[in-house]
Formats: structure tokens, C-alpha cells, sequence
């Protein structure tokens, strides 16, 4: 798919193949098995500037694009989709809400360090009353004097080494109510993490509860206008990050496919090559054509991103096909493994529970696809 990116992305993208090849896959099994990333990984992705990629030069990253972001995300995502899952929440989802709403003292004081991966940051919005209705969220912000108190608890939070959480919330001053986003340290005090829980797939991101129990938010520390309501920062955040998330979906495809392609070829069935098989080959073709198909339609809305259309369904269609699809093409490769996929010692039935997990993280299909409906159908 070279004719979809110019030859400094093809540069970029062949640079983190190679990352990931020598850096990632030998830990991608520890990473599942352990359900952490290990923090001498992190330090490599800070080396290579990863971190910083998307984050503009002003504010100590690279300025890449998002198509050259999610070239890298694809990489990665092949050795272990896991682990470019927390990356694409701390690479595009976090500094992308600063850079839509925050202030400038905001951005120098925080990007910098993301981009380094001296401080990286979390994004908590999911509540115990859902994800994507804000109406019935509870944490809430009030106001205290010159200052403001969070109160409340979130649920799902992807955290890897986070430290710095920006926190959905809703706000109210004397009779006005907003909604909006506030900056918290992990060190404030009436902040809590809960231990983690296991989980089926996605398993290299510590994600779990955390709550805030009248935490003093100073005034530098909200993002934005919190009272007006305006959450046209959720629309430019969330449709990148859906991009940032689906990529990690295909390169799970992709990462699974290869594998697949490689055992095929050397297996033996019934006295002759595996992949002679006509179910087996045709299956590889599909499959195929899916991961094409998903390619298409990602960097597509990347480059349409990059040149400036702003558009939520587009996001939210590649989120949910994308991750949809990436599912079934690991459900049918996993299938060709007989029971050898099943067991652990080969390593692939990683891929099909972290395509699985990507189909509800970010916003399940289903919230998607109702978001995609009510816009065709006129009703927002
Ligand atoms: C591994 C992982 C990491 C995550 N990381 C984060 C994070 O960093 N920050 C964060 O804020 N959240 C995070 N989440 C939360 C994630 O966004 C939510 O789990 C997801 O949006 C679904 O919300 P829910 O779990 O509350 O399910 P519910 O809202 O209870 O939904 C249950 C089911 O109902 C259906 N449904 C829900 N809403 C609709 C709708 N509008 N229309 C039609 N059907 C619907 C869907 O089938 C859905 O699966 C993470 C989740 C996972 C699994």
C-alpha cells in the first residue's frame, strides 16, 4: 500500500517495523502474560520520540501527521496490539484533548513531558452509569471559593504508567451546568486508584477504577470553558483517537495473518502443505481482502483528517467496522491453528483476545453504530 503515503512515511513507517520487530515482539508475550508493560519498553519508545510523534514541535514532539502516527501504531500493533493500544491513548487521545481546548500555559506545561514520556497521561470518562451518556455521569465538579472540588469515581481507566489524568466531569456554578475536563495528578490528595483487574484481552494496560474524593482543582487545571457546555472538544479528540484505536485493530489483523501465513506454509497435513488445502488458502484470501479493505477505508480518513475535515461518523465508522472486521479476520485465523492456537505456547491466541477487547474499548460497536444511524437518519 506504498501509493497511499509519501516516502518520509514510508521511511517512518519501515523505522518502527523494525522497532518492533527487534523491541516489541520478544516482550509481546511477557506483556500479555504479566499484564503490564515493562518500563524499560516505554523508555525505548521515549528514544525513538514515539511518544512525541503527534504532538506539534512547539510543545517538544515531532509534529507528524496523523497517517505517519497511525503508520507507527500499525507496527507496533503487529508485534503486540496490546501494548499499541496504550500507546494510541497516550500518543493521540490525551494530547490531542489538550491541543483541542486546553490553554497555552497547559500545553507547555504538559505536552513537553508527554512527548518525552517523562509524564504521560490517562483519559477517564467511562462511569459505572456507562461510557458515552454524559447525562448520567456523577463526577462532578464544583465550585469552592477560587478553586473548584472533584468529586466521584470512574471505571476502565487505561492507565500504563500514567501519572497525569485528564477527567470528564460535569460542572456546576451557582445555577449554571457545563460538562467538561479538569487535569489531576495522581498525587493530589482524595485521589485513588483501585487495583486493576484481570482481563480477557488488552492485557498489557493496567486498566481499572479510580475516584476522586474532594479533590481541590486549581483554576490552571481546567480545561477549557467548563461552563458552557461546548463539547466540540469531545468531536476533535474522540475522532482521532477512534483512527488511533481502529489502527491498533488492523495491525492485530495483520500481525495475526503473517503468523498464520508462516505456519501454513511450513505445516504438514495429511502428506501435504497445509496451505494447499483449497478451505485453507481461500480463507487466507479472504481474510486478505479484509485487511485491505480495512486499510483502505484507515488511511483514507487519516489523510482526510491530516487535510482538515473534521468528521465524527467517519471516526466512529472506522471504529466499529474496523474492529469488527479485525475480529473476524483473528476468529477465522485462529481457526487454522487447530488446536495449536489454542494453547498459549504459540503465542496467537493473543491476537484474538485483544481484537476482541478493541471491539468495546473506545466506545462499544453498537454505541457507534446508533451515533452512525441517528446522523443518517437526520436525527441530530
Ligand atoms: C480494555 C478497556 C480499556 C478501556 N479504557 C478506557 C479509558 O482509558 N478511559 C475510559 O474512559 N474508558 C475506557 N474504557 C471503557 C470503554 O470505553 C467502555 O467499556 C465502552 O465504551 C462500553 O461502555 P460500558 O462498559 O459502560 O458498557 P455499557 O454502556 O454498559 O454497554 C453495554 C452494551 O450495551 C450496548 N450499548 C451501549 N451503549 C449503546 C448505545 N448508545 N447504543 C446501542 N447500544 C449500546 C453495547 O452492546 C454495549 O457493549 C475501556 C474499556 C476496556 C474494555
Amino acid at each position: 500500500m506504498s501509493h497511499f503515503i509519501t516516502e518520509d512515511q514510508a521511511a517512518l513507517r519501515d523505522a518502527a517495523a523494525v522497532f518492533a520487530r527487534k523491541e516489541v515482539e520478544p516482550l509481546a508475550a511477557r506483556i500479555d502474560r504479566e499484564e503490564r508493560t515493562p518500563p524499560e519498553l516505554s523508555a525505548k519508545v521515549a528514544e525513538q520520540g514515539f511518544f512525541g510523534l503527534f504532538i506539534p514541535e512547539a510543545y517538544g514532539g515531532l509534529g507528524a501527521d496523523l497517517t505517519s502516527t497511525c503508520l507507527v501504531l500499525e507496527e507496533i500493533a503487529k508485534a503486540s496490539p496490546s501494548f499499541a493500544g496504550l500507546l494510541s491513548v497516550e500518543m493521540i487521545l490525551c494530547p490531542l484533548v489538550l491541543l483541542a481546548v486546553g490553554n497555552e500555559e497547559q500545553k507547555r506545561r504538559l505536552l513537553p513531558k508527554t512527548a518525552s514520556g517523562e509524564r504521560l497521561m490517562a483519559y477517564s470518562q467511562t462511569e459505572p452509569s456507562g461510557a458515552g451518556n454524559i447525562e448520567f455521569h456523577q463526577t462532578r465538579l464544583t465550585a469552592d471559593g477560587n478553586a473548584f472540588r472533584l468529586n466521584g469515581a470512574k471505571l476502565f481507566c487505561t492507565q500504563g504508567e500514567a501519572r497525569t489524568y485528564l477527567v470528564m466531569c460535569r460542572t456546576e456554578r451557582d445555577s449554571q451546568k457545563g460538562y467538561g475536563c479538569v487535569i489531576v495528578e495522581q498525587e493530589a490528595a482524595g485521589f485513588e486508584v483501585a487495583p486493576y483487574e484481570h482481563k480477557l484481552g488488552w492485557r498489557g494496560t493496567n486498566t481499572g477504577p479510580i475516584a476522586f474524593t474532594d479533590i481541590v482543582i486549581t483554576p490552571e487545571n481546567v480545561v477549557g470553558d467548563l461552563l458552557t457546555g461546548n463539547q466540540d472538544f469531545f468531536m476533535i479528540a474522540n475522532q482521532a483517537s477512534f483512527l488511533g484505536h481502529a489502527v491498533t485493530s488492523l495491525g492485530c489483523a495483520v500481525g495475526m495473518f503473517d503468523k498464520t501465513l508462516a505456519y501454513v506454509k511450513e505445516r504438514s497435513l495429511y502428506g501435504e502443505p497445509m496451505h494447499r488445502l483449497s478451505p485453507v488458502s481461500d480463507r487466507l484470501g479472504t481474510v486478505w481482502n479484509k485487511i485491505e479493505a480495512m486499510r483502505a477505508l484507515l488511511y483514507t480518513s487519516t489523510r482526510l483528517y491530516d487535510d482538515g475535515r473534521r468528521d465524527l461518523l467517519l471516526g466512529s465508522t472506522c471504529k466499529a467496522w474496523i474492529c469488527e472486521t479485525a475480529f473476524e479476520c483473528c476468529n477465522t485465523l485462529l481457526q487454522m491453528w487447530g488446536g495449536s492456537g489454542i494453547m498459549d505456547s504459540t503465542g496467537v491466541n493473543r491476537y484474538f483476545r485483544d481484537a476482541r477487547a478493541k471491539m468495546i474499548a473506545e466506545g462499544a460497536t453498537e454505541m457507534h453504530t446508533s451515533i452512525i444511524a441517528k446522523q443518517v437518519l437526520g436525527l441530530v
